[in-house]
């Protein structure tokens, strides 16, 4: 079979040939209970590059052994691209939501031998999900792989917005001192009002990693959460998202992207909030309206807006969150850690053996399978899709 793998660029200075450290800690299993990835064996080093063109996920070998063919690219963008060329006899194809090949319905009606498209990670908006239910393409991902690295992100993005790090660094890098400047918009997180759209894997995890900074918690989901664990954590719960925003200092927006969440954050929703809010968003860039966000940091609506999601992705080199005042953008990494990449790594592997073998993947990787939303998926996304656009990412110049 042929196995399509789109991965971002190396590092312009070539792969490492040593890393910061020398091993990553061994986790045992997620705090749900849920295992880890657990393919037969591995054929990489965890804590190495593994998301970019030479690191192949570390699958090359697994697969050359069994008579597979794979391909690695990273030119993904504009038609006729190398992904494009080789998706049209592929049987799977793998993508990272970090550097996505976005699987329009154009493409997936292309690619006549495609049985499967990997999301390695989670989130799988990069693919036109409808499409793949019309055609009976399978669409899984790495459920859990990198929810609590971006839960992470999501804590150290809160207090860096709250707490005014960027331009404090910033002061520092250019040689000044003066302390007013660096602190006049400067404040303690601590008896802030932090609410989560959405209280999934990310959300929920986020929640629990603000606890001990004593603050009121609250959340909004499609699904509530069990009594204990609103007890445990002192939510309050909102039936709507209104009703979250209009109460919360900083806001952390945690929901896939699908036809219910594009661009639910717009000058409406953005106008119920409190004056100088924050918004976090680790989840997908296109749940907000770009310029929305934009005009809302220049009027003081919203005291500043981090998150590492852009769309499309690459991010057009001129994008509005590249200069807007008071942001705390990184590019799409929070989810591609060193420590997440072993991770989901080695999820793909799992995936691939179920695959090859004919064993079931685990329902919990599901997003789509035999033409409907499956496990995960039903769980968490609404048919449709939502890569309308995505061939702006053609405009990124490197
Ligand atoms: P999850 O499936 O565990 O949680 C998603 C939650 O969203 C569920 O509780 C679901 O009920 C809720 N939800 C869905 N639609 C909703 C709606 N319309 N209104 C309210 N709630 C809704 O997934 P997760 O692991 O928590 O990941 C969530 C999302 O975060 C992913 O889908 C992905 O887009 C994003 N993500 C980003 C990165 C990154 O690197 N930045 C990495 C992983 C995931």
């Amino acid at each position: 079979m042929k196995v399509l793998c789109i991965l971002y660029d190396d590092p312009t200075d070539g792969m490492p040939s040593k890393y910061a450290l020398d091993s990553i800690p061994k986790l045992e299993k997620y705090p749900d209970g849920m295992s880890l990835p657990s393919p037969k064996s591995i054929d990489f080093n965890p804590g190495d590059l593994l998301g970019c063109v030479s690191g192949e996920l570390g699958l090359r070998k697994f697969l050359e052994d069994q008579g597979h063919t794979l391909v690695v690219t990273s030119d993904k963008d504009g038609d006729g691209c190398k992904a494009e060329i080789e998706l049209e006899d592929a049987d799977i194809v793998i993508s990272q939501p970090f550097f996505p090949f976005y699987l329009t319905r154009k493409r997936i009606e292309s690619a006549k031998n495609l049985k499967m498209a990997v999301t390695a990670g989670i989130g799988s908006d990069h693919v036109d999900l409808q499409a793949a239910i019309d055609n009976k393409i399978d669409v899984v991902e790495v459920t859990f792989c990198n929810s609590r690295s971006v839960a992470e992100h999501i804590v150290m993005m809160i207090l860096s917005l709250v707490r005014d790090y960027h331009n404090q660094h910033r002061i520092v890098n250019e040689g000044g001192w003066n302390i007013a400047d660096a602190v006049k918009r400067s404040y303690d997180v601590e008896g802030m009002h932090i609410g989560t759209v959405a209280a999934g894997r990310i959300g929920l995890d986020a929640l629990r990693k603000m606890k001990p900074f004593d603050v009121h918690l609250h959340y909004f989901d499609r699904h509530r959460l069990p009594e204990s664990v609103e007890q445990e954590l002192n939510l309050t719960f909102h039936e709507s998202v209104e009703s979250l925003v209009g109460v919360c200092d900083v806001v952390t927006i945690n929901c896939p992207l699908h036809p219910e969440t594009e661009h639910l954050f717009d000058d409406a929703l953005i106008s119920k909030m409190k004056r100088g809010a924050y918004i976090v968003n680790t989840a997908r860039g296109k749940i907000c309206d770009k310029d929305a966000i934009a005009r809302a940091c220049e009027s003081g609506q919203l005291s500043g807006y981090a998150g590492d999601v852009w769309f499309p992705q690459p991010a057009p080199n001129d994008h509005v969150w590249r200069s807007m005042p008071n942001h705390g953008m990184t590019p799409h990494t929070s989810g591609t850690s060193l420590s997440a990449q072993a991770r989901y790594a080695a999820g793909v592997r799992e995936i691939l053996e179920c695959f090859f073998s004919g064993e079931s993947i685990r329902d919990e990787y599901l997003i789509v399978k035999d033409g409907d939303l499956a496990g995960m998926g039903a769980h968490s996304y609404s048919k449709g899709t939502a890569t309308d656009g995505s061939e702006e990412a053609e405009k990124y110049k490197k």
